[in-house]
């Protein structure tokens, strides 16, 4: 089995949200990024169990990137007790909260992809505020909450470099196919100058201005 396969098989085991068209694609758009642009560093906010980190750090391993993989790792909103995605598997017994850590970091280990993915475990909005470094590809993929979805957008967007690449997930222009907020922040970024590269599924590929 090669490598991509391999990664891919890990992928699609992996717990989580992404459909395989959307993660495929994901993973297609970051790698010819970063064939263009060798060596790039990428982020992602929202990293819950590691599937998406899988699909983008088979591309980060294939290209020279570094993907950093940032979550508070206490689930969203419409991840908690009672909510519609919750999942009692990733409860933590001492405290009674979620804790997708441990399953992120077995995901990311298991799969040897250390030396491509890096983890960062902490609130967005502040780990943003201490990161300097501009970003060739951003993936938001957090909470889907407007007051949460907005702090992303706001805090990370401006480190993407020009001609980088913005991706953004959940995008359901029919509000009866989801929440509002990633839409909302997606139609920020088109009016920002931000073009259009793929949509798949809720999947958007946005081509920062510049
Ligand atoms: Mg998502």
């Amino acid at each position: 089995m090669s490598r991509r396969d391999e990664l891919l098989a890990r992928a699609r085991a992996t717990k989580g949200f992404m459909p395989e068209d959307e993660g495929l694609a994901l993973s297609a758009h970051a790698e010819r990024l970063g064939a263009a642009r060798p060596g790039g560093t990428w982020l992602e906010v929202g990293a819950w169990c590691g599937k998406s980190a899988l699909y983008l750090g088979l591309a980060a391993e294939a290209t020279g990137s570094l993907l950093y993989s940032l979550d508070h790792h206490r689930g969203s909103e419409e991840t908690q007790p009672g909510w519609e995605h919750f999942d009692p598997d990733l409860l933590d017994e001492r405290d009674g909260r979620l804790n997708t850590l441990p399953h992120w970091q077995r995901t990311i280990a298991d799969a040897g992809l250390e030396a491509s993915v890096v983890g960062i475990v902490g609130e967005s909005t502040l780990v943003a505020r201490h990161f300097a470094q501009p970003l060739d590809l951003l993936f938001i993929d957090g909470g889907h909450g407007a007051a949460v979805a907005w702090a992303d957008h706001r805090a990370w967007t401006p480190k993407v470099v020009p001609g980088g690449l913005l991706v953004i997930h959940d995008v359901f222009p029919d509000p009866a196919d989801g929440g509002r907020p990633p839409y909302e922040i997606y139609l920020d970024a088109l009016g920002a100058g931000h073009r259009e590269v793929a949509a798949v599924g809720s999947l958007r590929v946005l081509r920062a201005p510049g």
